[in-house]
Parts: structure tokens; sequence; C-alpha cells
């Protein structure tokens, strides 16, 4: 080992050693690589391998850390040994800037979510989300998917302020300027004013299909609240069951009201509760999970809005996605304080600055 390291910095280039971070809820390894390479990655067994287009230095040793127990780099391989009952991971290749070289991050949920369910056969089942860059490709950036909720037939939800496909729109190109300014590259479900299907179900499923559509990190459905006009604040959810006594009605109308909404609550109710066993399932809500933590933050830092917390409810777009999925509600339109202010583009700015930095925080991105 010694020797290896010695070795490693008398040629000058970057140790393979990872540096390993402790994070609520997961465990993150991060390789120095000597320049952004390609990366493929998959969890077999108790092992979680990734395949670079470019070699390190060979090295090997034990990680004293939740849910890892050793790592090896071997010419163009990583290999990360989980502890036992763990089976799952989130790989990413993030590109050289901002003075940080390229790196690796392997992220491994130590939480009892994932490893409290009994185990299944690891061999046949994917990581979460596992990164694999075409052949080719010499700059890997990572990508995230933005859906601005409704448009064309459907306005959403509208106040004599604003219109919400008209605020979820803009904020999202606000987002998405931002992010691209940062190497982030954007996928919207929509651009324009414009559905993607008529049928509410279709409209849905083609945008969350879009989070698994190439390498997709995150993908985020933005929207505008709308209730009694005492109701304000901003509130970001993981998809789940509703909490005890939560706001039904709120997927119900998100989902498309009536009894289509109804219908597709109902639909992806029942898949929230498939996935409760569901090891891999577990793992992306934990991401979902933090990744909703930092957007609310963030969001209400920046505004000063009132905190409605994070929470969980069964919307039908952000069920399929295998990528760490939520969607955030940035205010009340219906609201006589928060209406004029999301009718502001100064304050659709501020969101979108907002929304942007959660997301290159999750992406441990600068
Ligand atoms: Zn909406």
């Amino acid at each position: 080992m010694r020797s290896l390291l010695l070795g490693g910095l008398l040629l000058g280039g970057a140790h393979a050693a990872p540096r390993v971070g402790q994070h609520d809820g997961y465990t993150r390894l991060v390789f120095d690589l000597p320049a952004t390479t390609t990366a493929s990655s998959r969890v077999a067994g108790q092992s979680v391998t990734v395949t670079l287009g470019a070699p390190l230095k060979a090295e090997q040793g034990p990680l004293s850390a939740s849910g890892v127990t050793a790592y090896a780099v071997a010419g163009r391989t990583v290999t990360v040994t989980l502890a036992k009952g763990h089976s799952s991971a989130k790989v990413s290749v993030l590109p050289a800037g901002a003075g940080q070289p390229a790196r690796l991050v392997i992220d491994v949920p130590s939480s009892a979510a994932a490893s409290a369910v009994p185990a299944r056969p690891a061999a046949r089942t994917p990581a979460p989300a596992p990164v694999v860059r075409p052949a080719g490709t010499s700059v890997v950036r990572p990508r995230v998917v933005l859906d601005p909720g409704h448009g064309g037939v459907d306005p959403g939800a509208v106040s004599r302020w604003v219109k919400e496909e008209d605020v979820t729109l803009d904020v999202a190109l606000r987002t998405r300027a931002e992010l691209l300014r940062h190497g982030v590259d954007v996928i919207l479900t929509r651009d324009t004013d414009e559905h993607l299907s008529a049928d509410k179900k279709r409209d849905l499923a083609a945008r969350s299909g879009m989070a698994n559509n190439g390498v997709v990190s995150a993908f985020v459905s933005i929207h505008v609240n709308s209730a009694s006009p005492s109701a304000q604040g901003i509130e970001t959810y993981y998809f789940g069951q509703p909490l005890a006594g939560g706001n039904r009605s709120l997927a119900v109308l998100e989902n498309g009201g009536g009894s289509v909404g109804l219908e597709l609550t109902r639909q992806a109710s029942g898949t929230a509760q498939k996935e409760l066993g569901d090891i891999l399932a577990q793992a992306k809500i934990a991401f979902s999970r933090q990744l909703a933590q930092k957007v609310q933050a963030r969001l209400i830092a920046a505004t000063g809005a009132v905190n409605r917390g994070v929470q969980t409810d069964a919307f039908y777009v952000i069920k399929n996605p295998t990528t760490p999925a939520i969607l955030v509600e940035v205010g009340f339109g219906s609201s006589p304080v928060e209406g004029p202010k999301l009718a502001s583009a100064a304050y659709r700015e501020v969101l979108a600055q907002a929304l942007a930095r959660a997301i290159l925080d999750f992406l441990n991105t600068k």
C-alpha cells in the first residue's frame, strides 16, 4: 500500500484512493481522474464495477464507512465492495472545471431503507440511474430533465395574476440557462406553450419517459399551486404515499383533475405501495428525498416564502423515472401575496437561480 502510494506521488499523477464522505443517507466516494473520461458501471452481487475510458494507477485498500468495505483500482477498472445487505449505488463522472479535476463519484445508500428489506438477486438488477456513456464521448456532462408543468390544452391553475403553464415554462427556461452556464446539459419536456399529448396519462408518461432517455441525473417537474387565497408557500415532493391527512387533492389535480386525475392517482398510489418492498426503488427514493431537501432549502432561503416542507405524494409524472425525481410547487398563483410575485420576471429569476443552485449541489458540481 505504502509503496504504491509513494510510487503514485513520485510519478506526480493523481493518486487512486478515493475521498470518503459520510452524508445523510449515503456514503460518497470520490476518485480524482486524470482527465474527463467515459465510464460505464454495473452492480453485481456486492460489487460496483466501473469501467473508465482511461487508466488510473493501481491501488486498493479497505474502506470504513457505511455501505462500503473496500476499493480496488486496476487499470481502467474501479471496483467498490459493498457491505452486506447493500446492493445499489449511483455512479457518475463529473467533468473537470472550476479548479477541480474530473471526478468519478460513487454514492452508496447507507440508510436502513436500502439494507433493511430482504436482498433480491442483485445480479439481475441494475443500479439505480447507472451512468453508461456512449463510446467516443470525450466530454461527459451531467444531464438533467426539467419539466415545466402543463401547457397547450392544459393551462394548469389560472388566477387573476398568473397562468400556471406560463410561470412553469419561464422558470424552467431560466433554470436551464443557469445550468448550461455551469456545464450541465438540460432537456426540457417542452420549451413552448404545448402539450405532449391531449390525453393526460400519455402526456405525463411522455414527460417522465424523457428521464429514462440516455443518462439523466435528475428529473424536476415544476408547478404552481392553487388553493384558497390565504394559502401560500413553497413545497417540494418526491414520489410516495401521501402523508396521513395529506393533501391528496393536489396529486389528483396535478395528475389531470377529475376522474382522470383520480384514476392516475389510484394507479400511482399502487406503485408507491409496491415500492416500499423494492430495494432499488428505495435507493431511488433516498436520492429523490435528498434532491427535494436541497431544492426546498434553496428556494426558501432565496425567497423567504412560507416553508411548506418536503412531502411525498403519488404524482404520476414522478412515478416512473429510474432517476431521482421531484415535483416542486414554487408558490400559490391564487395567493394575493404570491400571485403578483410569480407574475414578476425578477421573482421568477430568483426561483430559477435557487433551483439551479440546488441541482448543482445535488450533482456535486460547482
Ligand atoms: Zn401543476
